[in-house]
């Protein structure tokens, strides 16, 4: 748990090294990565299970999210070599532009999504030349600690990636107060997020917030039904509901309304919530007590609940999958991110009607729409407020594609080709080639 001096001091090491890191001959910074991604893969069974211990997370989910560090790593390894400028024409003269690095770039990581998270960040922030601080969250800091250690082995010089583990209020904080942080990402809630873009303003300091969400799965009538019911509780369910894209709205047309409840309740309840180190478990259990007081307070005993899955005996921070039917928009289960095992479905008359009500919240990071009508697809997907839809699927990451939220779901693009420009500032030359 690092205090203000000792963050004070990890900082001025990855000032130090940005001088030469940023000086690294492209192939060679490439190479390191590739070597630190390949360090990943092999150590991918390793940092899962750790993982499962760290946050509680699947087996299953686990193994994907190192592999996606690795891969988020390999992808951005092409980029030192690609950091192109532009040529403009001027007259008398030559005008260039560069993509040059920013300099420290401080990451703060929440709990829901320990690895993937980081290495969205300290991927493209060290393929384009930065040196990074990472602090994870407080409840779960090993893995992170581990991909540093690995960092080191493969090679990347000392200063360059920093993990320090210690609170948001402590270590977060001063990431943003601190001038020699020239960017904050910040993946996190919309309330600590807000405080830290009112923090970066003081310096005019750059910032990509991921906040949080409250997305929409639509399923329409000409849909293929019994697939999205099949479906629909991964979309929600999945890390017991603590995903920022967890689609913990389900607005269901009219005249399929009753057929989708019965296939999703069958679903509902073959959806596995048991010890997360099996590898059938498709849920495990609540990151910590007060998450289940959080979750809890949405759901007191005497709610009236459609219908619920199962949680295993013994101990552990269980709750099970809910789905609650909604007619007041107006609730707060309906409004907020519980961030828990938590759906509330809505009816919904026509395409109109769908689409006003999945616009109908502050939040617009992900979403779903199920239709076999591709004309109704296409509008709906281009009409909904949201960054990362997915047609007749629940997908929300591909880490080649851009990903954030509109509203108060966040700022800036992580991911894909997007990232690199949040990782570099433009300097634009001008030469005078006139006697
Ligand atoms: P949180 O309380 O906002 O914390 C996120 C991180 O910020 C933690 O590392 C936390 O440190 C740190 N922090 C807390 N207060 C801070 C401060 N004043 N200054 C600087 N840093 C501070 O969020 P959480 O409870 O861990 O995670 C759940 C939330 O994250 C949900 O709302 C979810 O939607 C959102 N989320 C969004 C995305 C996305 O990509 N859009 C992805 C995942 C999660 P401590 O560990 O010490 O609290
Ligand atoms: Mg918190």
């Amino acid at each position: 748990m690092a205090d203000v001096a000792q963050t004070d001091a990890v900082i001025l090491k990855a000032a130090k090294a940005f001088e030469s890191w940023r000086k690294v001959n492209p192939g060679d910074r490439a190479k390191l990565l590739r070597k630190f991604a390949a360090l990943v893969d092999s150590h991918n069974e390793e940092l899962a299970q750790l993982e499962v211990l760290n946050s509680g997370h699947t087996i299953s989910n686990a193994r994907w999210e190192a592999g996606n560090v690795r891969d988020v790593l390999n992808y951005y390894s092409a980029a030192p070599e690609r950091l192109f400028g532009r040529q403009i024409p001027v007259p008398n003269g030559i005008d260039i532009t560069f993509k040059e690095p920013l300099g420290v770039i401080g990451i703060i990581v929440p709990w829901n999504f320990p690895m993937p998270i980081a290495g969205w960040g300290f991927g493209p922030a060290l393929a384009a030349g930065n040196t990074v601080v990472l602090k994870p969250a407080e409840v779960t800091p090993m893995t992170a600690i581990r991909l540093g250690e690995l960092a080191l082995e493969a090679g990347i010089p000392e200063g360059v990636f920093n993990v320090i583990a210690g609170k948001g209020s402590v270590v977060g904080d001063r990431f943003v107060t601190n001038p020699l942080v020239r960017k904050i990402v910040f993946t996190g809630s919309t309330t600590v997020g807000k405080g830290i873009m009112r923090g970066c303003a003081d310096q005019v300091k750059r910032l990509t917030l991921e906040l949080g969400g409250k997305s929409a799965n639509i399923i329409f009538a000409d849909a293929d039904v019994e697939k999205a019911a099949a479906n629909a509780p991964g979309a929600v369910f999945d890390n017991a509901g603590q995903d920022c894209c967890a689609r913990s709205r389900l607005l269901v047309q009219s005249s399929v309304y009753d057929k989708f409840m019965e296939n999703f309740e069958v679903a509902v309840k073959k959806f596995r919530c048991e010890d997360p180190s099996l590898d059938t478990a498709e849920m495990g259990p609540l990151i910590t007590a007060k998450q289940l007081e959080t979750v809890r307070g949405y759901v007191p005993e005497n709610t009236k609940v459609a219908f619920q899955g199962s949680t295993p005996e013994g101990p552990g921070y269980w709750f099970p999958a809910t789905v609650l039917e909604v007619t007041d928009v107006s609730e707060r289960t309906y409004r907020e991110e519980i961030f828990g095992p938590v759906v509330s479905v809505i009816r919904f008359e026509d395409e109109d009607d769908a689409v006003r009500i999945a616009n109908d919240s502050e939040f617009g990071l992900s979403g779903s729409i199920w239709s076999r009508d591709i004309g109704r697809a296409v509008r709906v997907s281009r009409a909904v407020e949201a960054g990362n839809l997915s047609v007749n699927s629940n997908s929300s990451v591909r880490y080649w594609t851009p990903f954030g939220g509109y509203k108060q779901s966040g700022l800036g693009r992580e991911l894909g080709p997007d990232a690199l420009d949040a990782f570099t500032e433009t300097k634009n030359v001008f030469f005078d080639t006139q006697l």
